[in-house]
């Protein structure tokens, strides 16, 4: 049977079946058409306007390097007007983030885009390898979340960023509601679907592949021939959502849709006014002045627990309680240096010559 042609173009030969509509096309028009509804996202929103700086995060995976060519290629092609930079956080875990961010330094190359790398260790005195040694495999990725977070934001604001985007995919998404569902999280639930999140002192944070499937990211790199790192973490990977997604690739599998369907559907929930107001009012961290829901913000309970031997005991709800059932807190206490909100957005930027440089170097002591 002679190869079909391109159900796009009728032109060019068709050389692969798009995951997200099974439709047979050609090489070029998969990237014109995956390229083009990542914009379609970004207008939609109304994600960015012109001279908005924007942070890319970047861990050297799939996800952000096609994330960081795309965003790179949309904002040449429709003139966004976008700064562009590239925002990695170092956990500090041999054998993983160590050669992940020799990916993200020659990206920085290849994108020809400032690259601003924070580590664990220069923020907070631990980097994940050492973390591990102390707490074990167990609970470590909830360090791990809790800390990046945080990270992310102190190197946004570092940058003077006005948003960070971030590679979370439409598979991503898809898995976060069916586990907010399964946990019975129904405020969580109206809130994980958003492309955009802000609070009042946070800096915007979006997706722009929120509706761009796994497998035409992983497709997308493979014939852009795109340099990305794909080892997965070496610390055991969070077990309740490898379910969700063993689960969302059986229906993938049975009818490519499910993913969009189930995004759909999570938008779609309206979240009653008293489910909401079970979120807690945000405020300002005692010790370190980062944006939180108690006293103090979660990378510093942590953090003390970790400084007073007690990390196992300071990840449940009663972390507090446990940390002062030990006693005082200590006067030479490792704290978080203070957090610097971001500058509230205006329209005329610094031209990037004016920048200053030794926030955009790698870190220093290399
Ligand atoms: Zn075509
Ligand atoms: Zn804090």
């Amino acid at each position: 049977m002679a190869p079909a042609s391109c159900a796009l173009c009728q032109n060019a030969k068709a050389i692969l079946k798009r995951p997200k509509t099974g439709q047979q096309i050609c090489k070029d028009c998969f990237f014109l058409v995956f390229e083009t509804e990542v914009h379609h996202t970004i207008t939609t929103a109304d994600l960015f306007k012109p001279g908005d700086r924007v942070a890319i995060g970047a861990s050297g995976g799939k996800d952000s390097t096609v994330l960081a060519y795309v965003m790179k290629t949309l904002n040449e092609r429709y003139n966004y007007g976008l700064e562009l930079y590239l925002l990695s956080i170092d956990e500090g875990i041999t054998g993983y983030r160590d050669d992940s961010l020799e990916t993200v330094k020659r990206n920085q190359q290849q994108y020809d885009m400032p690259l601003k790398i924070l580590s664990y260790e220069e923020l907070y005195g631990w980097t994940m390898d050492a973390i591990v040694s102390e707490i074990g495999k167990k609970n470590n990725c909830t360090f791990c979340g809790v800390f990046r977070r945080q990270a992310l934001d102190r190197g946004a604001s570092a940058l003077n960023v006005d948003h960070i985007v971030t590679g979370h995919n439409a598979d991503d998404i898809a898995e976060t509601v069916l586990m907010n569902i399964m946990r019975g999280d129904i405020a969580r639930l109206g809130r994980c679907t958003l492309i955009c999140t802000q609070g009042e002192d946070t800096i915007k944070r979006s997706k722009p592949f929120k509706y761009a499937y796994e497998k035409e990211i992983v497709m997308y790199a493979y014939f852009k021939k795109l340099d990305y790192f794909s080892t997965e973490c070496i610390y055991s990977p969070d077990a309740y959502r490898g379910h969700a997604r063993t689960f969302l690739k059986d229906l993938e599998a049975a009818r490519p849709s499910a993913i969009i369907d189930i995004i759909h559907s999570g938008e779609a929930f309206e979240i009653r006014e008293d489910v909401k107001a079970t979120q807690k009012q945000q405020q300002t961290c005692k010790r370190c002045g980062y944006m939180s829901s108690n006293d103090l913000c979660k990378a510093c309970v942590l953090l003390e627990g970790l400084e007073r031997g007690m990390a196992n005991s300071v990840i449940t709800d009663r972390a507090r309680k446990n940390l002062d059932a030990m006693g005082p807190v200590p006067d030479n206490l490792r704290t978080i240096p203070h957090f610097r909100s971001p500058l509230p957005a205006v329209s005329i930027q610094p031209p990037p010559e004016k920048l200053d440089k030794s926030i955009l170097e790698f870190r220093t002591g290399e």
